[in-house]
């Protein structure tokens, strides 16, 4: 079914409108008309072929809601009128150890991501900047009723990206959780930390979001630059959420952190981390990484965020000025995810 979108056609390209087409409703297929969609930092990276293999024309979007317009006969459940969401994935295999466990994010068959990816009928996968999706139904969420759509549509990735290692590292009242970099990930994680009971530092790169740092619910606020800034906070933290899109400086950073702490590594930076094993011999600490969440664990995110009424703090755009959010992405100039109202490509 021809479906409008925007697309991106080649590397650094501004994005243009582009009709796709979408397969029919298959039988454990739903339908989705697609309301809303985050414009995640990922989006920026793969438009401009930062981590490789980007294929193109590319439809970007991996943060969507909206609401199911049609299903197929072996779905069991969907019905037409839900509000539903989509992240990240749209397949895997299905029968791996990842998969059984409910961690289709890291299926040894390699998931299907939402865009950028290929389809299990060879077929290349486009995002959520376009009107309309068709999703195995293993893989739509729902999305709790007294959430809005808009503000609800960056926990599909923002939300379960932190949600997911804060969870792992079992982050609860006891725990002192840092956050680096306070955009579309990190506004998600202080929020969900806070919600979660843990004492949460933002650390950010200037003063400009002190004032909002406050009002999402962090307790601390530092910008350190100084290795004095650094030592004065030094064996502070136990677990460091980073989710800076650029590379920094490590050491300082992991000196941060508590005997046996942990940094998860969210941000995906182009360019490689150095780390000097010194900064992790002293201290027993641990540097690891985490990918999204699973759909099980996707599905616990919403229904908490619906809970403790936890949403984004958005700024809603219309299709036509994707590229000049993501200037503005470039610049940390947005509070604190950009979301795309699809109506505005139905008129
Ligand atoms: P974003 O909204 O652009 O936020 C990134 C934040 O990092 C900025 O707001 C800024 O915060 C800080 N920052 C950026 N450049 C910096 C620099 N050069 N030096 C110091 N701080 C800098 O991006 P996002 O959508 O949250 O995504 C963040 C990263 O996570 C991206 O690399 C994205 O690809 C990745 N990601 C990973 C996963 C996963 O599964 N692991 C999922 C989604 C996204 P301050 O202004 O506070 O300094
Ligand atoms: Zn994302």
């Amino acid at each position: 079914m021809l479906t409008p979108a925007y697309a991106a056609f080649k590397v650094n390209e501004p994005l243009k409108p582009h009709n796709i087409t979408r397969r029919e409703t298959g039988p454990n297929d739903v339908k989705i008309d697609i309301h809303f969609c985050g414009v995640c930092h990922s989006d920026l990276h793969q438009v401009r072929d930062e981590w490789g293999g980007s294929t193109f024309p590319m439809v970007p979007g991996h943060e969507i809601v909206g609401v199911v317009s049609e299903v197929g006969k072996g779905v069991k459940n969907f019905k037409v009128g839900d509000k539903v969401g989509v992240g990240c994935l749209v397949n895997s295999c299905q029968h791996c150890r990842s998969c059984d466990e409910g961690l289709e994010q890291y299926c040894s068959n390699g998931f299907v991501g939402t865009y950028n990816g290929i389809d299990k009928d060879g077929t290349p996968t486009y995002g959520g900047y376009s009107t309309m999706v068709v999703v195995d139904e293993n893989f739509v969420l729902k999305i709790p009723a007294n959430l809005p759509l808009d503000a609800a549509a960056p926990l599909l990735c923002a939300g379960i990206t932190t949600y997911s290692p804060l969870r792992h590292w079992k982050a609860g009242k006891n725990t002192k959780v840092a956050v680096m970099g306070l955009g579309g990930l990190g506004h998600m994680a202080v929020k969900l930390a806070n919600a979660m009971g843990s004492h949460v530092t933002i650390l950010s790169s200037s003063e400009k979001k002190r004032a909002d740092g406050e009002r999402l619910g962090a307790h601390d606020f530092l910008v350190l630059k100084t290795e004095e800034d650094f030592a004065k906070h030094a064996n502070r933290f136990d677990l460091i959420i980073n989710t800076v899109s650029a590379p920094l400086d490590m050491n300082s950073h992991v000196s941060l952190l508590n005997r046996d702490g942990t940094m998860v590594l969210l941000g995906a930076p182009p360019k490689p981390h150095e780390l000097p094993a010194m900064s992790l011999i002293f201290g027993r600490r641990t540097v690891a990484g985490s990918l999204i969440g699973g759909i099980k664990e996707t599905q616990e995110m919403l229904d908490f965020c619906g809970e403790h009424n936890i949403v984004s703090d958005i700024e809603t755009i219309p299709m036509n000025q994707i590229n000049e959010a993501y200037e503005r992405m470039l610049k940390g100039d947005v509070k604190y995810r950009f979301v795309i109202d699809l109506g505005s490509l139905k008129k």
